[in-house]
C-alpha cells in the first residue's frame, strides 16, 4: 500500500487549464482571449527590444557570473524599483524610511510580504470583490481571515466607491487592504484620484494596513509616473506605512524570469534594518535566494537614462495597441448592434476588459466558437487583432442573442 494512494487531486488552475484546451484545439480560427500575457498584432509575445539588446550586452560581459545573490537580492536592482514606484523625490526615499526587496516576480512578492505581516501579527486581510484568484489563494495558505470589499458593481458596471468605503470602515484595525495600484484585474476598472483620497483617508482612520499590488504598472495610462499616483499619494501626502508587490512580467515582458520586488515603507528609518533580517529569514527558508538573470538586465535598464527612455517607449507602446484593441472590439460589437451597453469596454483600462458576460454563454463562446474566455467574462484585450477582430465581435453577438 503506497502512502499517497489516497491523496486528492486539486482542481485545475482556470487560466492554465483554458491554455491547454486551447493548445490541444485543432480549430484555425481559435482565439485564447484567457491568460494576461501581451501579445502583437501577430499573436507573438515577443521579448522587447530594449530587454533583447541588453541581453546581447550581457553574453559579452565576463565580469557577470553565476554566483548567488544575497537572498534580499541585487542592491543596483532594489535601489533603482524604489525610484520607480516612489519617484524620484520620494521623502521615504530620502529619509531613509523605502526599502525593497527582491522577488520571485510579483506573486512572490506578495507572497513574502503577507508571510511577513502574518508572523508580525496581522491576521485579516481584504480583497477587492473580484479579485485576481491568487490573492485569496495565498492568503488562505498562509492561513488570514479573509475578507472582501466591494469593487465592481455588476448593475452600474462600474466601481461601487461607497460599498468599497463601506466595507473598509467596517474592517477591524490592523486589516490588510490588498489593493490594486492600477489596471485592476480583472475589472480593468480602477477608483478615480479623488475617490483614492478616501480610500486613502478611511484606510487611515480606521487604521489599516494598505499593501498594493502593481503588476501593471504603465498598462493604464501609458505612463509609468501616472500608473503609480496612488501609491505616492498613499505613501508621501498621507504618510501611510504601506508594503508594494511589484511584477516587471508584463511591463518588461519578463513573464518566465520571475523578477520583481516587495517594497515596505515605514514610518521610521529604524524599521527597515528589522524588516531586513525577517525578510532574509523568509527567503531563505523558501527559495534562499532569488534568480540574477532578469535582475541584471531590470537593473541595467533602470540604471541608464538611454535604455529607461526606450524602455519607456516599449511600454508606451504596448498600451497604444491594448487601446486602440479596445476601441476596435468596441466599434464592432456596436456596429453589429449587440444588444448591451459597451462603454464599459473602452471605459476599462489595462490589459483586461471586463466583458459582464455570464459563466453560460462563455461556455458557449468556448465550446462552440473555438473563443477561450474567463469564466468571469474577463478578456485579454491584445489578444484581438485588426484579423480576429470582426470574428470575435461576431461571436459575442451570437452568444448574447
Ligand atoms: N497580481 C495581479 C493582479 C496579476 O494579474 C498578476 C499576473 N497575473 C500578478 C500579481 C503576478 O504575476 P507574476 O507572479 O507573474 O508577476
Amino acid at each position: 500500500m503506497g502512502l499517497f494512494n489516497n491523496i486528492p487531486t486539486d482542481p485545475p488552475i482556470e487560466v492554465f487549464h483554458l491554455t491547454e484546451l486551447f493548445n490541444q484545439d485543432a480549430n484555425p480560427s481559435k482565439v485564447n482571449l484567457g491568460i494576461g500575457v501581451y501579445q502583437d498584432e501577430n499573436g507573438r509575445t515577443l521579448t522587447l527590444p530594449v530587454v533583447r539588446s541588453v541581453e546581447q550586452q550581457m553574453a559579452q560581459d565576463l565580469t557577470l557570473t553565476k554566483n548567488y545573490l544575497k537572498g534580499t537580492g541585487l542592491d543596483a536592482f532594489c535601489t533603482a524599483c524604489l525610484k520607480l514606484v516612489l519617484g524620484e523625490q520620494s521623502p521615504a526615499i530620502v529619509e531613509n524610511r523605502a526599502c525593497s526587496i527582491q522577488s520571485l516576480s510579483g506573486t512572490g512578492a506578495i507572497r513574502i510580504g503577507l508571510d511577513f505581516l502574518y508572523r508580525n501579527g496581522f491576521r485579516t486581510a481584504y480583497v477587492s470583490s473580484p479579485t485576481w484568484g491568487n490573492h485569496d489563494s495565498i492568503l488562505q495558505t498562509i492561513g488570514f481571515e479573509i475578507r472582501k470589499y466591494r469593487y465592481w458593481s455588476k448593475d452600474k458596471l462600474t466601481l461601487d466607491i461607497d460599498g468599497f468605503i463601506a466595507d473598509l470602515e467596517a474592517a477591524p484595525e490592523k486589516s490588510v487592504i490588498l489593493l490594486h495600484a492600477c489596471a485592476h484585474n480583472p475589472t480593468g476598472c480602477d477608483p478615480s484620484r479623488e475617490q483614492w483620497i478616501r480610500i486613502s483617508d478611511t484606510c487611515k482612520s480606521r487604521q489599516l494596513f494598505p499593501f498594493f499590488d502593481m503588476a501593471y504598472q504603465g498598462f493604464s495610462s501609458g505612463d509609468l509616473d501616472q500608473d503609480a499616483w496612488a501609491i505616492r499619494y498613499f505613501g508621501h501626502e498621507a504618510k501611510h506605512e504601506l508594503f508594494v508587490a511589484q511584477s516587471f512580467a508584463k511591463n518588461f515582458s519578463l513573464y518566465n524570469e520571475r523578477i520583481g520586488h516587495l517594497v515596505g515603507v515605514f514610518e521610521s528609518r529604524d524599521i527597515i534594518p528589522k524588516f531586513r533580517t525577517q525578510m532574509a529569514t523568509i527567503i531563505r527558508r523558501n527559495y534562499s535566494n532569488p534568480p540574477a538573470h532578469g535582475a541584471y538586465i531590470v537593473a541595467t535598464i533602470l540604471n541608464n537614462p538611454t535604455l529607461y527612455g526606450e524602455w519607456k517607449n516599449n511600454v508606451r507602446a504596448m498600451h497604444e495597441r491594448i487601446h486602440s484593441m479596445r476601441q476596435l472590439f468596441y466599434n464592432k460589437l456596436k456596429q453589429l448592434g449587440t444588444p448591451g451597453t459597451w462603454e464599459h469596454i473602452i471605459q476599462q483600462t489595462g490589459m483586461f476588459a471586463y466583458t459582464g458576460l455570464n459563466p453560460r454563454q462563455c461556455q458557449v463562446l468556448i465550446q462552440q466558437h473555438h473563443i477561450y474566455i474567463m469564466s468571469d467574462g474577463r478578456i485579454n484585450v491584445c489578444a484581438i487583432t485588426q484579423r480576429n477582430a470582426d470574428e470575435v465581435a461576431q461571436k459575442f453577438y451570437e452568444v448574447i442573442t
